[in-house]
């Protein structure tokens, strides 16, 4: 390691050692790190904000405060406490995880980079985090703070999604030997507090002195953007189908894929055009003037509603609209029965 790189992590240590954020997965001594919360905090952080997780965290762990408690949970039950954390499929991840984890390793996580990365939902970043912050190994952790702070220091021309490899060299010889959980959670905290994507507050930054694009003054410009691609539309007709009690039909996703085990109103194929509609039953179907549009990461969806009173014996799932609280309903089928119900 290059002497700057050695005094680098000595004042971000520094600086955390005064100005760490107190989250609720964060360990107050060392004794008290158990790799379960490390890697339940991960996970949930994947692509969610810290202010978002937080509660899911604590219900996650009141409910089932060791991997076997979670790994012993339905499925259905793990997801339906993930409502609302979007991106299902880690949900699922997370269920098989902890069952590995139980079954295999008899409860205790693997400690190393390799052997995490085996283990269902975790990829290089989620096992780096992991090995450094639980098991205090020396492994190079980048996230998206890590790669926002290391194209500025570096002044990295291209976008990141063309740098990968840069910005880890980078990472690599800036990470220490010693506290590298400690400097990977340092890193965390100086990307959300100090260098945050839109105003870094360089004049409070602990390692001002080492980054060239404060001395350029121009840390805005890194890293630098790509054009976006526009994001495509899908189509989809959604059949709100009531029986005679007023039960609603419903039914569950296939495991795999978008939404994978949640549970849905039927609806025809997402197609990239529209297309008419295929109803599942004979009936006197109503069209629902009012569209939902919901946005995934890679997509938009537009659905267009239609409604009918139909025969209780078809083989779904039925349930009262007051029921629907016992069901893992994704975020695009509650505002689907939001407006079906709201529809005149
Ligand atoms: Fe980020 Fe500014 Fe610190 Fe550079 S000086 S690392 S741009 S906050």
């Amino acid at each position: 390691m290059t002497t700057q790189a050695t005094t680098f992590s000595r004042d971000l240590l520094h600086w955390y050692d005064q100005h760490s954020r107190t989250l609720p997965w964060r360990a107050k001594c060392d004794d008290d790190i158990n790799p379960y919360k490390v890697w339940l905090a991960e996970v949930m952080l994947q692509q969610t904000t810290v202010p978002t997780v937080k509660g899911y965290y604590e219900r996650f762990l009141a409910r089932w405060p060791t991997v076997e408690d979670l790994a012993a949970a339905p499925l259905d039950d793990v997801l339906h406490a993930w409502q609302g954390l979007g991106y299902y499929a880690r949900a699922r991840n997370l269920h098989a995880c902890a069952q590995e984890v139980v079954q295999t390793y008899n409860g205790c996580f693997p400690e190393t980079e390799e052997g995490l990365r085996a283990l269902k939902g975790i990829g290089d970043y989620t096992a780096a985090a992991i090995a450094a912050i639980a098991f205090g190994k020396h492994a190079v952790v980048v996230d998206g703070n890590v790669e926002r702070i290391i194209t500025r220091l570096y002044r990295i021309p291209s976008p990141v999604k063309s740098s990968k490899k840069q910005i880890y060299q980078y990472a690599r010889t800036l990470t220490p030997t010693e506290r590298s959980g400690d400097y990977a959670q340092a890193m965390m905290d100086l990307g959300s507090s100090i260098c945050t994507p839109r105003q870094p507050s360089c004049q409070h930054c602990p390692v001002q002195s080492y980054c060239q694009a404060y001395v350029h003054g121009d840390a805005t410009t890194y890293p630098v953007k790509m054009a976006k691609a526009e994001k495509p539309t899908r189509y989809a007709h959604m059949f709100w189908m009531v029986d005679s009690q007023g039960r609603v039909a419903l039914q569950q996703r296939a495991h795999q894929g978008l939404l994978g085990g949640m549970t849905e109103i039927p609806s025809s194929e997402w197609t990239l055009s529209p297309a008419p509609p295929i109803f599942p039953v004979a009936a006197a179907w109503q069209f629902l003037p009012s569209q939902v549009r919901h946005t995934f990461s890679h997509f938009h969806l537009e659905c267009t509603l239609h409604r009918a009173v139909v025969q209780e014996d078809m083989p779904y799932i039925w349930a009262h609209p007051t029921e629907f609280g016992k069901y893992a309903l994704p975020s695009l089928i509650k505002k689907v029965a939001r407006a079906a119900m709201s529809a005149k």
